[in-house]
């Protein structure tokens, strides 16, 4: 799960992690109010105005604005607030602002060079362990700067048993030319960081801008981070951190229903029963040259039913070109399956404008097959999945 910069920020608050402060509204008419109270507990008269959205690169698409009195505030608050902020990593037309996080400025005013660090905590998988990575050229895109200048960003691994050791926290602060003052300050820092990372069973947590500023203190400007799904049962209140609103509709529809369905980039709608089964459907279908336009595991149950929601989703995506139905019946006889898609698909009647190519395997496959081919469908049908990526062409010629 996702959150938003002001989610994280709070979340990091509350590990004690210095941050840049702030409060969020969807009212502009709040905004005055946001600001005289930022301003009385900080004592801030300049402020920054942040669109809240799942993407980065907000700076540069026009959704984050210094402003110098709270009447620039507002005109800058009514400008971001509703409108579609289009960056790197939005979709095309942009994302619509719903929410602007109001914060102080703690670049200090007249401040000539600030310097900003990259800081993020991840999972290595390839070496089962935590990894802080950071560098020196926060503030811009890190993708550039790891393209052009590896050498400038450094890795930590931390072993999780072990935790983030005191000699760690040094190479770290000293890495990022640190001393004095701001050299402590970073150790209280990352460590801090990294046991909000853990605590809060976080799968990301990236931190750019990482600011000191002139006076030695270290906050972090930014956050993203993201949550593991999967621990959302340790934590009643994440919930209510999910904002649906950015989240994929059809994802959310499915994940109602007890489906495991993820949204993807291309062209052949995939229902495939197990997780396995549909990882190995979706690199058979990469090598014979085709992309699978999601994932989609109907689990053990592939009844008429559940297959005719599964079908139903599948198809609301506009990118669908082919449906491919791979099936391995082993507990639900292959039999039942075919008279469930064939039922499924009568009472979708003209909805399915797709080509449907079904592969069943397994018990009584052959008798699957002939259900299919009887039916008098437009369904294309394989017992090996070698026939599948040449019907597939066929289907998308
Ligand atoms: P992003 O563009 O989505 O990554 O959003 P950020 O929160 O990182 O903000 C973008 C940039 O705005 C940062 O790199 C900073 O340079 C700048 N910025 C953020 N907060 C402040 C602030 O309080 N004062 C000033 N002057 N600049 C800020
Ligand atoms: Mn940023």
């Amino acid at each position: 799960m996702n959150l938003h910069e002001y989610q994280a920020k709070t979340i990091l608050s509350n590990f004690d992690v210095p941050i840049q402060r702030g409060k969020v509204t969807d009212n502009i008419n709040e905004v005055e109010d946001v600001a005289k109270s930022l301003n009385h507990e900080t004592g801030t008269e300049w402020f920054v105005v942040k669109a809240q959205i799942h993407a980065g690169g907000r700076g540069k698409g026009g959704g984050v604005k210094v402003a110098k009195s709270i009447d620039e505030l507002k005109n800058f608050s009514s400008d971001i607030l509703g409108m579609m902020l289009k960056t790197p990593q939005t979709p095309k037309e942009g994302k619509l602002v719903q929410k602007i996080l109001i914060a102080e400025d703690v670049y200090y005013p007249g401040e000539s060079d600030p310097e900003e660090y990259y800081f993020s905590v991840l999972l290595n998988r390839n070496t089962s362990k935590y990894m802080i990575m950071y560098s020196r050229q926060g503030g811009m895109d890190i993708e550039k700067v790891a393209e052009e200048t590896p050498d400038l960003i450094f890795y930590e691994e931390i072993d999780p048993l072990l935790g983030l050791m005191p000699n760690q926290l040094r190479t770290i602060a000293f890495n990022l030319g640190l001393s004095g003052q701001a050299f402590k300050n970073m150790l209280s820092f990352a460590s801090k960081l990294y046991n909000a990372f853990i605590e809060s069973d976080a799968s990301l947590l990236e931190i750019n801008p990482v600011l000191k500023t002139s006076d030695n203190k270290i906050l972090a400007v930014d956050a993203k981070m993201v949550l593991d799904d999967n621990s959302i049962i340790r934590h009643k209140n994440y919930e209510a951190l999910r904002d649906l609103s950015e989240e994929n509709p059809v994802e959310t529809e499915a994940k109602e229903v007890g489906l495991n369905y993820v949204d993807l980039d291309g062209n052949i709608g995939c229902m495939v029963n197990g997780a396995g089964l549909a990882m190995a459907t979706m690199d058979l279908i990469k090598q014979s040259g085709g992309e699978p336009a999601n994932f989609l595991d109907v689990g053990g149950t592939a009844d008429a039913k559940r297959v005719e929601v599964a079908f139903n989703l599948i198809l609301r995506d506009p990118k669908v070109k082919a449906v491919l139905v791979n099936i391995f019946g082993g507990i639900v006889r292959c039999d039942r399956v075919a008279n469930g898609i064939v039922d499924a698909y009568k009472n979708m009647g003209d909805k399915i404008k797709v080509p449907i190519i079904v592969r069943l395997q397994g018990t009584n496959a052959e008798q699957a097959k002939e259900i299919i081919d009887n039916a008098g469908l437009k369904i294309y049908s394989a017992v090996e999945f070698s026939e599948v990526p040449q019907k597939i062409k066929e289907v998308l010629n």
